[in-house]
């Protein structure tokens, strides 16, 4: 360990911060977990991350990769090990105008992206929420304001730089090692650290943004002519349900349907969101023409010690009827936990299924549930929310790893259908043999 560390010492051009240090009391967290480990290595290169690797290998310590922090089981921290925290790989550059390329640093956030992109008319189509990175949602997919028109996050990437188990950087493209490529967008960080994405981004006007809301007394007739709606819906239309909101009165918070139209004629985006204006007796419209960076909100750090039980589930045409009768009667019940409801279908779906390792094309909608609270409240409603998945579970299909808090292999099976995880197990063994990244949904390589 002591030479290790030694080494780390000479080879580590970035920040080490231990145990009483000035910083370690907020480096030691992520937005939603606290931890308590040995290093925080905040690389400032890609010789730094690779100095970073050897070092937990050659320790043999637990390691952590920490992108913008935000994932839902706390993987990007841990106890007594090690974490590499790539927030100062950041940088986001335009390498081709022409080809709209982008190359954006592993740790670099969604807010940083759209605020570089948006003087060149470019966006990639991310998530909601700017503090959110880059590393975590591409790696596993990406749901974000253009998903039915661009598809995910992951369906941009044509290239990634990643340091492997053994500290090795290889390149990962079509071209180049393309199994590790397919790997990489879906296998989450089962592979190595990516240190580089590259992205082909698209070109933005302003966009039609905001919230239509209506009373919780019609959930479930708006809920169904959403989504029957969505189906003829031009693509430029994305659109997402929020109901049961516990900060907006729980089973009478209003049902809030949000809507991003991809473009900035007034007449075009009335005709797209207008038929959901029709729907039932709206309370509150706020859509309005904004910059495609103003679409993302700002993220909420939660205070230490409040646990996010965060579930997530597919569903197929065939079900969306059913599904959405259920959510609507939870939601009106006291016990209800938050629920989103998020159009996935249009440009996600005409990707071959086999294409990268995200496995859900088919599905038409993926929807969340989330109760958040001190660790008594959250366990008090376990009981409840487990009833409730034990109704959606005959009806839903798969999980979405970017809103699942837990990692049982039920949840791995859940992300991974077999052939997908067994094609993953593959690369696996070839990239991480001996698993030193572990802290994710893991694939192991046995
Ligand atoms: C407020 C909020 C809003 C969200 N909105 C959306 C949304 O609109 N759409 C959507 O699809 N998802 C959304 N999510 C889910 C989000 O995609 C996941 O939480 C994701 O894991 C966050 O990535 P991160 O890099 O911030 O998190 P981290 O906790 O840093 O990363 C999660 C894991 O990803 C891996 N990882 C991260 N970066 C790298 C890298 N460069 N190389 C290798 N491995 C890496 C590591 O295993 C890490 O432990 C949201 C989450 C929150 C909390």
């Amino acid at each position: 360990m002591s030479s290790a560390l030694e080494t780390l010492r000479r080879d580590f051009g970035g920040n080490i911060i231990e145990p009483g240090g000035a910083q370690y009391e907020s480096a030691r967290r992520s937005v939603l977990a606290s931890g308590s480990p040995a290093y925080v290595l905040r690389p400032k290169s890609v010789g730094d991350v690779q100095a970073g690797v050897r070092f937990a290998a050659s320790a043999g310590l637990l390691l952590s990769v920490r992108g913008g922090g935000h994932g839902f089981p706390g993987f990007g921290t841990n106890d007594g090990g090690v974490v590499i925290d790539l927030s100062k790989l950041a940088n986001v550059e335009i390498i081709d105008k022409e080809r709209h390329l982008v190359r954006t640093g592993g740790g670099a956030t969604w807010g940083q992206v759209a605020a570089a992109l948006a003087p060149h008319g470019l966006a990639i189509s991310s998530g909601d929420t700017k503090s959110v990175g880059v590393g975590g949602l591409t790696l596993t997919g990406g749901i974000g304001w253009k998903v039915r028109k661009y598809g995910l996050a992951l369906d941009n990437v044509v290239a990634a730089e990643v340091v492997t188990a053994s500290g090795r950087v290889v390149h990962a493209s079509a071209e180049e090692n393309p199994e590790l490529f397919w790997a990489t967008r879906g296998g989450g960080g089962n592979f190595g650290i990516v240190t580089v994405f590259e992205f082909v981004a698209h070109p933005t006007t302003d966009v039609f943004y905001g919230k239509i809301a209506f009373p919780a007394s019609e959930a479930a007739s708006v809920l169904q002519g959403w989504a029957d709606y969505l189906r003829s819906a031009p693509e430029e239309l994305t659109s997402v349900a929020d109901f049961a909101n516990p900060f907006a009165g729980g089973p009478e918070a209003p049902v809030e349907i949000y809507v991003a139209f991809d473009g900035d004629d007034p007449d075009l985006a009335a005709q797209a969101i207008d038929p959901i204006r029709r729907l039932g007796t709206v309370i509150d419209d706020d859509v309005a023409l904004k910059p495609y960076a103003d679409t993302l909100v700002d993220g909420v750090t939660p205070p230490p010690g409040i646990l996010f039980a965060t579930r997530s589930a597919f569903v197929d045409k065939e079900s969306v009827s059913e599904v959405l009768q259920i959510l609507a009667e939870v939601g009106a019940s006291e016990r209800s936990p938050f629920i989103a409801v998020r159009s996935v279908s249009g440009a996600v779906s005409r990707v071959p299924h086999d294409a990268t390792a995200y496995a859900h094309r088919q599905a038409e909608l993926m929807f969340v549930t989330t109760t958040a609270g001190p660790e008594q409240v959250v366990e008090a409603a376990r009981p409840a929310l487990e009833a409730i998945w034990r109704r959606l579970t005959p009806h839903v299909n798969g999980a979405y790893a970017n809103f699942l808090a837990s990692a049982t292999e039920e949840d791995v099976a859940a992300i991974y259908p077999t052939e997908t995880y067994r094609r993953l197990a593959a690369v696996k063994r070839q990239y991480d043999p001996g698993n030193l990244f572990a802290r994710n949904h893991n694939v192991r390589p046995q």
